[in-house]
């Protein structure tokens, strides 16, 4: 197949990969599906990045929309970004706060927190992502917080970039995280190419929401990932459509470290993952969610085989 743009593509610059969705249930009433893009077989992290679900557009008549019980994280940032709709966040922190489209919302787990996630019912069509950060080892047992910033739009090239974490298009978010990371979303206009600088100490994903956009060279679909080695200074997206095309551009230095993921937790061990789900199930450690209006989830059993760390592609 040849270079989809062929006119700036730099014909030895490296492409990025394509690392498609797994369809997960989330639970609820009648189980809302998401796209889950990370981690995979063939790839744990993108810099700090461990996670990537991503759902909607979804008719909350069909789905029920999202109701997730109290549940505990470890060692990890949620981050939650929506497209449409709304959900109300209560966590064991007393936080009661409202995820918005393009407001981020970020929730430090540290050595233990639980929280809740809703869509309201105001909410007819749901439609985001929920990203996770690993923390690395020197804060991974930090306390935990939460923090909200709704980035300034800003206009490059025909594109119109919100940066909710780290630099780019020369905006920068002011909240704070526990390593070098890059998040943004990026709508393009039709038929648009913008070229972005980047550092290249980082290693990027380019998660495709609406239409299909070519990025570093590789033709990307909805719903695809596409995954960029360090190494670039620039990154080029191109919108193939006659639409509007929105993405979410992540990134970061490569991690360094092997993480162990189960569940809801991030560890280093596998009995730092079976300590987690223990103090979860004896009630410990993780405090108390006011105000959702059901039972906490319980966690499922850990598999008899030792949980392996994964880290680095191989
Ligand atoms: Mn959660």
């Amino acid at each position: 197949m040849s270079v989809a743009d062929g006119t700036d593509t730099d014909p030895g610059a490296p492409r990025a990969e394509v690392i498609t969705a797994r369809d997960v249930p989330l639970g609820g009433p009648r189980a809302m599906n998401v796209r889950r893009t990370l981690p995979q077989r063939a790839r744990t992290l993108i810099g700090a990045w461990c996670f990537i679900d991503h759902y909607g557009p979804d008719d909350v008549g069909d789905t029920g929309g999202m109701v997730v019980a109290p549940h505990p994280h470890t060692g990890l940032q949620t981050v939650s970004w929506l497209f449409s709709g709304e959900i109300e966040h209560r966590d064991s922190l007393g936080t009661h706060a409202m995820v918005r489209p393009g407001e981020l919302n970020l929730m430090t787990s540290g050595h233990g927190i639980s929280h809740s996630e809703v869509s309201t019912p105001a909410t007819t069509v749901l439609h985001g992502v929920q990203l996770w950060v690993a923390l690395p080892d020197r804060h991974r047992n930090t306390d935990p917080a939460f923090q909200h910033h709704a980035p300034e739009r800003v206009r490059i090239d025909g594109a119109d970039v919100s940066v909710f974490l780290g630099t780019l298009a020369g905006s920068t978010s002011p909240v704070r995280t526990y390593s070098p990371l890059l998040g943004a979303e990026l709508l393009l206009d039709p038929g648009a190419s913008v070229t972005l600088d980047v550092d290249p100490a980082f290693e990027h994903g380019l998660l495709v929401d609406e239409g299909a956009v070519t990025f570093a060279g590789t033709p990307l679909k909805r719903a695809e990932l596409g995954y960029l080695e360090p190494g670039a200074a620039t990154v080029t997206l191109t919108n193939d459509t006659d639409d509007t095309a929105r993405s979410i551009l992540i990134g970061g230095p490569p991690f360094g470290e092997e993480i162990v993921m189960w569940w809801n937790f991030v560890g280093r061990t596998d009995e730092d993952v079976r300590q987690a789900r223990e103090d979860w199930m004896s009630g410990t450690r993780f405090g108390e969610v006011k105000g959702y209006d059901g039972d906490r989830l319980p966690a499922p059993e850990v598999p008899a085989t030792r949980l392996k760390a994964r880290g680095q592609a191989h």
